[in-house]
């Protein structure tokens, strides 16, 4: 007797994650397949129905360059700002998020943070933005800073966050948690942070006197490096080149991990260890994937990552 056959899952929802991407992210972070693009989705915040949110990627846009169709989010010298609309009318249409009023900064690696209570009739300058308003989409613009989004689960509160090195230093994703409280009422112990793909410490390299200026802002700077070439650990090679201690020239570059600087502050707020979920995605390593600048110069997309509150729901 032939035995009936399994049902078998439907592959041709559009929600699926795809398991045939070059890159796969792990844990609590997936890729779906949302209307023809790709956006990269958190669990957390998938549970919340009020709560619209998403990390763009880079293929599926209407920008073309070097011969591929990508998704530039941001107007750039080398794209036509009708591709870049329709790149973001693309967007929010896979977010199920278009009747939003999109709301971008004009970023300037500052620590300036942007309270919207309707829709602006200009872009303001800043590097972080909130909202307590549903119908109003935050959006931060990266190509290897770190893009965090912040949401309130009790008071239904958002925030949106552009983190660059600069940001970091003058502790924007803190002042940001700070606001909240300010603004909303909101207890850090129940904000949830999602830091979304950015570049890595495999690939972020910067001016020795970074560590200096970072461990003079941050009881924990120094950790925020490579320890190998700030000096902390045993440098094996001394050996070899049978250098006497001490005489080893200062290294030039070091390695700084942004995530880690990021996540020290949002721990440092308040919010808890099981809230905070890290994308260990590098820009720079993944451009199948993403945008980076350090790796593609100034001729690189920008990635877009955007947060807001539905209305009834
Ligand atoms: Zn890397």
């Amino acid at each position: 007797m032939a035995r009936p056959k399994a049902s078998r899952p439907n592959f041709a929802s559009r929600n699926q994650t795809d398991p045939t991407l070059p890159t796969s992210p792990q844990g609590p972070w997936k890729l779906r397949k949302r209307n023809g693009l790709l956006v990269l989705e958190l669990e957390a915040f998938g549970r919340l129905r009020w709560l619209v949110y998403g990390f763009s990627t880079r293929a599926g846009g209407v920008s073309t360059l070097h011969g591929q169709s990508l998704l530039n989010l941001s107007y750039t010298d080398w794209d036509l700002n009708q591709r870049v609309e329709e790149n973001r009318f693309r967007l929010q249409r896979a977010l199920d998020a278009s009747e939003f009023a999109l709301l971008p900064l004009r970023q300037i690696h500052s620590d300036l943070i942007e309270l919207f209570t309707a829709p602006a009739a200009r872009t303001p300058h800043g590097d972080a933005s909130l909202t307590s308003r549903p119908g109003l989409l935050l959006a931060i613009q990266t190509a290897d800073c770190v893009p965090l989004l912040v949401v309130d689960p009790k008071r239904r509160a958002v925030a949106a966050v552009h983190a660059g090195w600069r940001g970091t230093l003058a502790r924007i994703a803190e002042k940001t948690v700070g606001r909240m409280q300010l603004h909303f009422g909101s207890k850090p112990r129940d904000l949830l942070a999602a830091l979304g793909p950015s570049i890595g410490p495999c690939c972020y390299e910067v001016a020795a006197e970074f560590v200096t200026q970072f461990s003079s802002q941050f009881a924990d700077g120094a950790s925020y490096f490579d320890s190998a070439r700030t000096g902390e650990e045993p440098n094996p090679l001394e050996w070899l080149s049978q250098m006497p201690p001490g005489h080893r020239p200062p290294p030039k570059t070091v390695h700084l991990d942004l995530r880690k600087a990021n996540r020290s502050q949002l721990l440092a707020a308040g919010l808890a260890e099981r809230n905070l979920f890290i994308s260990d995605l590098c820009t720079a390593c993944h451009t199948d994937l993403f945008f980076s600048y350090r790796k593609e110069g100034p001729r690189s997309g920008r990635l877009m990552a955007l947060v807001g509150i539905r209305r009834h729901q």
